[in-house]
């Protein structure tokens, strides 16, 4: 057969089978695929090769049919996830940027800022930059804020909104932001509950509509295992009403807007249209583990990192903590408190030469704790390997 001269048949069914992914050399997509476990980051989070294969494929046009069939199959699987009725918007941004559109859209004047950690008092920091009057509840770093607290600072002060952390990843608090959300809308109906998921969403619990959130925002790269690149945001019709009340609110992160295109299973500008795709294999993946499975595997992870940390307190005899108190700890990241004499920066780089990627502690806990990023599609076995490692570690 003169087409398979030179081509044997079987040699080039095997350089394909070899091959699958065009453009990408075998042993990176070998090597992708077995170290999948080492990288625990409380963000970027590890990402599946299958979901970053996705990225490959071929563009399509952000106005066509292709676009408003992946949009159709976007919208009700992010929907799901953040327990809502209401479209959720895909921003081409990082997080930050919808936290700085919340501010924009959703205050006239004044803000009150639930602060305990570092992204609290990022969104402390925004709304200042953005020429409002915002005023800081403060509790110390490792802290939530409760319910009666909230209520005091927030009654008969005309607050335009509340912003609140549910997952503070400096720290590993998690605030309940259930109970705060309904304190607020009891003492202050008119207060806007704005609320920062980026590293709780799709780790922990979280019910947009039932907790009576006005706005809840997320990014990619934390508890929903995708790259970085891309944040969701809901808003509540009451959001709506303020912005259009509200002058000054720009073009790009304008909720009108989002809500606009989004009624049109479109989005305003050109979106990331590759990294959409990857959310669609990863929203796939999601659906078929089931969200409330999910949350309990991060759970599970959660309460194996806690027993590890006073198991090995005991075992090395060392002064080891964890910095949230019990019944307050994030599911999804675990900041613990080193002994004297040993540093976090020092502690990552022995994970290092172990081949895992943990986190230091957050700026002015950088020096004296770790983080674990146990979020995304990690597993209770792969983070013992991690906490196995670190526990060879803090021996040496
Ligand atoms: C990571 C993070 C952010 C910032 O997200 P970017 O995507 O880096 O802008 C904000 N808030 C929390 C709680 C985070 O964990």
């Amino acid at each position: 057969m003169p087409r398979t001269r030179g081509y044997p048949r079987a040699n080039s069914q095997r350089r394909f089978n070899a091959q699958p992914t065009l453009g990408r050399r075998p042993e990176m997509v070998t090597a992708s695929k077995t170290s999948f476990g080492k990288f625990f980051l409380p963000g970027p989070t590890e990402v599946r090769p299958e979901v970053l294969e996705a990225m490959t494929r071929p563009l399509i046009g952000h106005r066509g049919k292709e676009m408003v069939a992946l949009m159709e199959r976007l919208g009700p699987r992010l929907s799901m996830i953040f327990r809502t009725r209401r479209p959720v918007w895909i921003s081409t941004s990082s997080a930050t940027g919808l936290m700085e559109a919340a501010i924009r859209n959703c205050v006239r004047r004044r803000v009150l800022c639930l602060t305990n950690g570092a992204f609290a008092e990022r969104f402390q920091r925004i709304a200042l930059a953005c020429g409002k009057e915002a005023v800081a509840l403060e509790v110390f770093w490792g802290r939530t804020h409760e319910p009666d607290q909230v209520a005091g600072a927030v009654k008969g002060r005309g607050y335009d909104a509340v912003t609140v952390v549910h997952s503070e990843t400096s720290t590993g608090a998690l605030n309940p932001v259930a109970e705060i959300a309904q304190a607020i809308h009891e003492v202050s109906p008119d207060t806007l509950v704005l609320v920062d998921a980026v590293s709780s969403l799709a780790g922990a619990p979280i019910e947009t509509d039932a907790w009576g959130l006005d706005f809840v925002l997320a990014g990619a790269q934390k508890a929903l295992a995708l790259p970085p690149g891309l944040a969701f945001g809901v808003a509540s019709e009451r959001v709506l009403v303020r912005a259009g009340d509200v002058p000054g609110r720009g073009i790009y992160f304008d909720f009108l807007g989002f809500e606009e295109s989004a009624k049109d299973r479109q989005t305003i500008n050109t979106p990331a249209i590759s990294l959409l795709f990857a959310l669609d294999a990863q929203l796939e993946r999601i659906e078929a583990e089931g969200i409330e499975s999910r949350w309990a595997r991060h759970r599970a992870m959660a309460e194996s990192t806690a027993e590890w940390v006073a198991s090995a307190r005991d075992r090395l005899g060392l002064d080891l903590d964890i910095l949230a108190p019990p019944g307050r700890r994030s599911p999804t990241v675990t900041c613990i408190t080193l002994p004297a004499g040993l540093r976090g920066p020092q502690v990552n780089e022995r994970m290092k030469a172990q081949g895992f990627t943990i986190a230091t502690g957050y700026g002015k806990l950088k020096e004296t704790s770790i983080r674990i990023g146990h979020m995304g599609d990690h597993t209770v076995a792969e983070l013992g390997a991690v906490l196995c490692a670190l526990e060879g570690v803090l021996r040496a």
